[in-house]
């Protein structure tokens, strides 16, 4: 689980900072073309983050991502998923951003369908260029679990 606690002044201005620099397109290495997603803007909304028990999470309807308690990584050690910074966190939300603008349309409910669209994210997040390699590792293991619970709910 990650962090369940409302966010202070001082980490909403962190993920504002990271979120103004992750706008500001990732063409270092060459693996994401960033001319497809030209005009995209997603503002970061912050509004709930204080809040405990606040979730992170792209909107598609209001063109925003919500910023929540849970952009901060937890203590759960054995979860990949608790471990993320919260660059990756938001790395992993550009990354559903991204997808819905190029035109992926997975289905995101709760249900088991969930896992692959979730597993794709994280690995679409794995490339980004900015990410700690501790991040690119906890991305894609992220994504092999959710993979493993598709399986394991499918089977
Ligand atoms: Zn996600």
């Amino acid at each position: 689980m990650r962090n369940q606690i409302g966010l202070t002044k001082e980490q909403i201005d962190q993920c504002k900072l990271i979120w103004k620099f992750l706008m500001g397109g990732d063409s270092d290495t060459g693996h994401f073309d960033d001319a497809k997603l030209e005009g995209m803007r997603i503002r970061l909304d912050t509004s709930e983050a204080h809040e405990d028990k606040s979730r992170t999470r792209f909107n598609e309807d209001r063109n925003i991502v919500i910023l929540g308690a849970d952009a901060f990584p937890g203590t759960d050690i054995t979860d990949p998923n608790s471990q993320l910074s919260e660059s990756a966190c938001l790395i992993h939300e550009l990354s559903h951003a991204q997808r819905y603008y190029l035109g992926f349309r997975r289905p995101c409910s709760p249900s088991a369908d969930y896992h692959p669209d979730e597993a794709e994210t994280s690995l679409h997040a794995s490339f980004h260029s900015v990410l700690y390699p501790s991040d690119r590792l906890y991305l894609v293991e992220d994504a092999q679990k959710h993979i493993r619970s598709w399986l394991r709910e499918k089977g």
